[in-house]
């Protein structure tokens, strides 16, 4: 499919395409809908293959965040930044304020903040040249700062009430939990998962990460390869996407998956997979809010620490009412949720056009 083809056919508003070459940067800008107000979306800062694959992540992550964000209930449409590095040259400062740059040029139809690759010291640079970002150091008690732990907030609650729903636990005391992915989110989960009493399974690709969750949660470590084919009940992907696809599926070993990784599903019918396997699959974009969440209210100023978690408390409620959904018309989670959010969507399209 070419890239126009791919863009119309996710229904993108508009997609950029950036390069200068002073600073070297190549980046892609993708706004997929501002039904609901300003495109908001992290920056991923990523070493792809090809410029194809930069692309496609930018399409289907924009996509993701209007999905996102209108089931977090927030007033942002959907957008997406991808930053595509080069092994050989690390980014500059100047680079970060030329991506900040290139996000002003779109006069707030984007709003950026960090996502996989990028810090908040990258984003204050950002800050420098245009007000359109968020995720930026705040004061004690503040709405602001790295999304991360937000996240994992929001992760934690959902695979509560998604425990709750699929296995009847009241605690994930004893439950035994795999996690794919102990960076940012993933860590934070593992505390959480960790005081909590579960018991956990973890793996990454990158020794210091590993080594520092193993040293301060006890968990089990376990090969990339395996992590997700363990005998577990929960397995929570929070590294990268497309995990859960035809030839993982049939291996898995969870009754209930939920994480923060974008896009695990490799295609829609990986949903419908799960679900003739009655694995509980808690919804990506739903269950990953927090950290949206906790960007949006930061950039909406006067909002406080407090208003993010009253926000995030939100996540387990709307999970459940997804599950139930999904029990009663005998549909996968994916599709009820996208069904949803399709809806809040076009609610505000209509009051927008009309
Ligand atoms: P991160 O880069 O800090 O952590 C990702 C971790 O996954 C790293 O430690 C990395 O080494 C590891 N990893 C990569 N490939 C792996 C593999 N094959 N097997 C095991 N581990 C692997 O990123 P993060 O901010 O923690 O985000 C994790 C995921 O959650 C991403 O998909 C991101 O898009 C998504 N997400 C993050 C946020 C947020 O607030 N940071 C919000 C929503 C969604």
């Amino acid at each position: 499919m070419s890239f126009f083809e791919n863009a119309e056919n996710r229904g993108h508003e508009s997609v950029h395409q950036f390069y200068d070459a002073k600073t070297g940067l190549k980046a892609i800008i993708a706004i997929h809908s501002t039904a609901l107000g300003p495109a908001a979306g992290g920056c991923r800062m990523w070493h792809y293959n090809n410029e194809a694959d930069a692309t496609r992540d930018a399409l289907r992550l924009s996509r993701g965040m209007t999905y996102k964000n209108a089931m977090a209930g927030l007033p942002l449409g959907g957008g997406k930044a991808v930053i595509l590095t080069n092994p050989e040259t690390p980014p500059s400062d100047e680079m970060f304020r030329t991506f900040g740059r290139f996000v002003d040029s779109l006069n707030g139809r984007y709003i950026t903040a960090e996502d996989v690759g990028i810090s908040v010291d990258n984003m204050r640079l950002v800050k420098e040249v245009t007000n359109f970002v968020a995720g930026l150091p705040s004061t004690q008690g503040s709405a602001g700062g790295d999304p991360s732990p937000w996240t994992a907030d929001g992760v934690f609650l959902g695979l509560c009430a998604a425990a709750r729903h699929r296995l009847g636990a009241e605690s994930l005391s004893n439950l035994r939990v795999a996690v794919q992915g102990v960076g940012k989110v993933g860590y934070d989960l593992c505390r959480q998962l960790n005081e909590a009493g579960a018991q956990l399974v973890i793996s990454d690709v990158n020794e210091k990460n590993l080594v520092r969750a193993r040293a301060d949660f006890g968990a089990q470590v376990v090969t990339p390869e395996s992590i997700l084919f363990e005998d577990v009940d929960i397995l929570a992907p929070c590294a990268m996407g497309a995990v859960l696809n035809n030839l993982s599926i049939p291996l898995i070993k969870a009754s209930v998956i939920g994480g923060a990784a974008n896009n695990q599903l490799a295609t829609e019918q990986d949903g419908s997979r799960l679900f003739d396997r009655n694995i509980l699959y808690a919804p990506d974009y739903v269950i990953n809010g927090g950290g949206i969440t906790s960007v949006s209210l930061e950039y909406m100023g006067n909002k406080t620490e407090a208003d993010v978690r009253a926000q995030i408390a939100l996540i387990p409620g709307r999970l459940t009412e997804i599950f139930s959904a999904s029990d009663k018309r005998k549909k996968p989670t994916n599709v009820i949720a996208d069904s949803m959010a399709e809806a809040i969507v076009a609610a505000a399209h209509s009051s927008t056009t009309s």
